[in-house]
């Protein structure tokens, strides 16, 4: 821990509230949290981390991330100060960290179509590529050409095959590779018809989530045939309230931070949820907010 302190002075911060980090609002301290700006420095991060037996996570912009209000009893990576983006005619390279609605709205600019359902998830690319995010008929999957990922200190390429994406999930959520960038390829458009695309996607987003209130975003994957948020209101939970925690009034698939909530009344109404949906109508909701619980 000393030579990881030591070593990485200007990017690690000790006992940092993970609250601060994630949109969310919730979470205990991070024994150690980490802030590294380019490949290499993760690179070199992660071997000492390795070398000095400390546990670790890569986070990118934690938006669909519940963290544990006992924190994290070791290092937690963020990738967000890594953000490079290149741009080559129709194609962009962005590094992990890289704003998912920054750079939809720059491939806008440019005139680029691919991005528009994006505008509005606030996620990395890299945490994009591991859920493969999507929204309004599309995902990242579906302008993917290529990923490079970090293993045991060495960097590799994998093509969009390669990923195995399908709803809310990639190959990368069955490994501990760590993905470094993401290679997109777009399609040229009138930027106005884009613009007026994501602009319609932001209103609907605005209209329907909670977006004045601390959340993580959809909290349960969709179910064959099943809206979790419809099943959830007729079950008859919208607006039930734990602690500082609510179902929300607006979108029962969205749990909302109204005020000091915990990771704990959370977890409870999840619980809730989950267990009263399964009793009126058999449905198992499965969480796609990620519980990060070990403290
Ligand atoms: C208001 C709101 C609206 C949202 N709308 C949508 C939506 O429409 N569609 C949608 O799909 N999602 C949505 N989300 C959820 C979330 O924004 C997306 O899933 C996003 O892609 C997550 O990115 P992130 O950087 O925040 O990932 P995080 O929450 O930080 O991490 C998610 C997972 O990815 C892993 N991960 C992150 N970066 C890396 C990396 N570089 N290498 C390896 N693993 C990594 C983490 O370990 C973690 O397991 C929404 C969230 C909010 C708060």
């Amino acid at each position: 821990m000393k030579t990881l302190l030591q070593n990485f002075e200007s990017i690690v911060r000790q006992e940092e509230p993970l609250s601060l980090h994630s949109t969310m609002r919730v979470g205990g301290p991070a024994r150690l949290a980490a802030f590294p700006r380019s490949a290499d420095e993760l690179t070199m991060l992660i071997s000492t981390a390795k070398e000095n037996n400390i546990r670790y996570i890569i986070v990118g912009n934690a938006s669909n991330i519940l963290f544990d209000d006992g924190g994290f009893d070791g290092l937690v990576i963020f990738t967000t100060a890594m953000r490079k983006i290149e741009w080559n005619g129709n194609t962009v390279t962005a590094e992990c960290g890289a704003s998912l609605t920054g750079l939809s709205a720059a491939a806008t600019k440019r005139g680029l179509s691919g991005l528009e359902f994006a505008f509005g998830i606030p996620g990395s690319i890299g945490g994009a590529v591991y859920m493969n995010a999507g929204a309004y008929g599309s995902e990242i999957s579906a302008v993917l050409t290529e990923s490079t990922y970090l293993q045991n200190g060495e960097i590799h390429t994998r093509t969009a095959e390669e990923h195995h994406f399908s709803y809310r999930t990639s190959i990368y959520r069955s490994t501990s590779d760590i993905i470094l960038s993401a290679t997109l390829t777009l399609t040229p458009d009138d930027p106005r018809d884009i613009e007026a695309r994501a602009s319609r996607n932001m209103t609907s987003r605005k209209n329907k989530q909670p977006l004045e209130y601390p959340n993580a975003g959809s909290v349960f994957k969709r179910p064959e045939g099943a809206f979790p948020g419809a099943l959830i209101e007729q079950a008859g939970l919208k607006g039930l309230r734990i602690g500082g925690a609510e179902i929300s009034k607006k979108h029962a698939n969205f749990i909302v931070n109204r005020g000091g909530a915990t990771a704990a009344d959370i977890l409870c109404l999840i619980g809730t949820a989950q267990n009263e949906v399964y009793q009126k109508f058999g449905i198992m909701l499965e969480t796609e907010i990620i519980y990060i619980n070990e403290h």
